[in-house]
């Protein structure tokens, strides 16, 4: 309990009877907070006035949203697949929470079409190359749906702040009083939302849970850096409840010398990955690319000397149809006529590569023509060789050689607060009064990622935030 500050503003709004909730991140999940519960005053003609603030500076906010391309799990913009709920629990291990999937599942299509009503066009994209589950993208992707909540939320009278860095949480005899920002200054509040995402740009958090290497980990997103758990850590000092895996993170394979925009590079499953030694680490082809790459890009930067790893591919992998769709860097691989040619380019041992091609080669016994990138083809290589291969399993022969590097960098944590399908904090599973969470900085996922799931939990459980927020307010 911090009372440092508040008292007579805070006390004095509370007279006039008018209350105020404080928004804390414009990511998704602020935004759609904010603007959902701006909405819900003024449908009610509530005496609350919002406020959004973000750590970022007006060019720098926006967080992951404003970065990513917002793939969302729906088979179309008004259903999810009748399978949702049970393979959130599957990617979970079954460790999630059936309710909050469950009410993701009933709120997404209604979020998408509030989306949609603020200016936002929906379309059902082309994936990498291996057919993932079903998902729509806002057109112009997370960066349009930034800017059309943002000019919403001011249009229903959101005031925004920015570089205002929010670093407590004031309370008084259980009531939610106030955030306190870096500089000190305390912004009154009745009701908070926090929705300033995970730990992924805290060193000192990442190293705590995921061990030597943590602190280092390449952010996917740049503005990623502004995430570094405050929002977390000041739910805990009330007594907020801790949920999901705390050394879980999505990353993804992305390829070092690009200047895009989360440049990955998803050509991997049809070659081999190698590493400095020129050995293979794991099965390439295990899987859809969306369901290796996490513990594929971990492993790179956790279990690999130098954190970088070698994707080898043969002159075939550019005669897969649309192949420029799995990789988002715009630089050319590395090739040449040999492998060793190309170990030296990429400076990778020669012979430990040729050894292990030979050997990879020699165990691709099946026929070529099964090749398919768009699925599991099934095109294992015997089973003698160590680590298996068990889908595209192409030998490696017809020059030139390909290589592409690769690092894994990560997205977000999964660790982060307890939150109910109202979007409330909980202590000991009991929802805080007036405060309220959404997005990444909530926990509930276990294991994996679930595919494209991120974006939209962040939305719904956002809006649902606001309306909550401003409905405590108004009883
Ligand atoms: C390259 C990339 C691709 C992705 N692709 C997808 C995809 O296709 N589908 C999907 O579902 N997910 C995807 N994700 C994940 C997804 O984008 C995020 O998990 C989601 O956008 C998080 O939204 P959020 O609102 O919780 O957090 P963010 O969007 O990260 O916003 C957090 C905000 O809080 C602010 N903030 C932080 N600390 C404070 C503080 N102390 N005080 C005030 N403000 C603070 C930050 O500045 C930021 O503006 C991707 C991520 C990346 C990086």
């Amino acid at each position: 309990m911090d009372r440092q500050g508040i008292g007579k503003q805070t006390d004095a709004q509370m007279g006039e009877r008018t209350f105020q909730i404080v928004v804390v991140g414009q990511g998704a999940a602020g935004l759609a907070a904010a603007l959902s519960a701006a909405e819900e005053v003024r449908r009610k003609k509530l005496s609350v006035s919002v406020t959004l603030i973000d750590k970022a500076s007006v060019d720098d906010a926006g967080g992951n949203t404003r970065w990513t391309p917002a793939y969302m799990r729906m088979a179309a913009p008004d259903r999810v697949e009748p399978s949702f709920v049970h393979d959130m629990l599957e990617a979970t291990q079954f460790k999630g929470d059936e309710s909050y999937f469950a009410d993701l599942a009933r709120e997404a299509p209604a979020t998408v079409q509030w989306i949609a009503a603020h200016g936002v066009e929906f379309h059902q994209p082309t994936y990498y190359l291996a057919k993932g589950p079903p998902r729509i993208q806002p057109v112009g992707g997370g960066a349009s749906i930034f800017r059309e909540l943002t000019c919403a939320a001011e249009a229903t009278g959101v005031t925004l702040r920015h570089s205002c860095a929010a670093e407590g949480l004031v309370s008084q005899d259980g009531a939610i009083r106030g955030v306190r920002l870096a500089d000190g200054e305390i912004v009154p509040a009745n009701a908070v939302v926090l929705a300033c995402g995970g730990f992924q740009g805290n060193a000192a958090m990442m190293r705590e849970h995921f061990g030597a290497g943590g602190d280092v980990v390449p952010l996917l997103a740049p503005r990623a850096r502004h995430n570094t758990g405050d929002g977390i850590a000041m739910a805990r000092a009330l007594g907020a409840d801790a949920s999901g895996e705390w050394d879980g993170m999505h990353s993804e394979p992305v390829d070092p010398r690009s200047r895009n925009q989360a440049p990955v590079m998803l050509l991997y499953p049809y070659g081999i990955v190698v590493d400095r030694a020129g050995q293979r680490f794991f099965d390439e082809g295990a899987g859809l690319v969306h369901e290796t790459w996490e513990w594929f890009s971990r492993q790179i930067h956790f279990g690999v000397e130098g954190r970088e790893a070698y994707a080898v591919l043969d002159r075939r992998a550019l005669d897969i149809p649309d192949w420029q769709r799995a990789t988002r860097s715009e630089v050319p691989p590395f090739e040449s006529d040999t492998l060793d040619g190309l170990a030296k380019l990429i400076g990778v041992d020669a012979s430990g590569l040729a050894a292990t091609v030979a050997a990879y080669n020699a165990a691709c016994t099946g026929d070529p023509q099964k090749f398919d990138a768009t699925r599991c083809d099934g095109l294992a290589a015997a089973g003698s060789l160590q680590p298996l291969k068990s889908n595209w399993a192409r030998a490696i022969a017809e020059p030139p050689f390909l290589c592409w590097p690769l690092i894994g960098a990560i997205a977000y944590t999964f660790g982060g607060l307890a939150t109910d399908v109202r979007a409330r904090v909980l202590k000991d599973g009991v929802p805080i009064p007036g405060l309220y969470a959404a997005g990444e900085i909530t926990g509930h996922f276990y294991g994996t990622a679930p595919n494209a799931v991120s974006v939209l939990r962040a939305f719904v459980f956002g809006r649902i935030a606001g309306r909550e927020a401003a409905g405590y307010l108004g009883s």
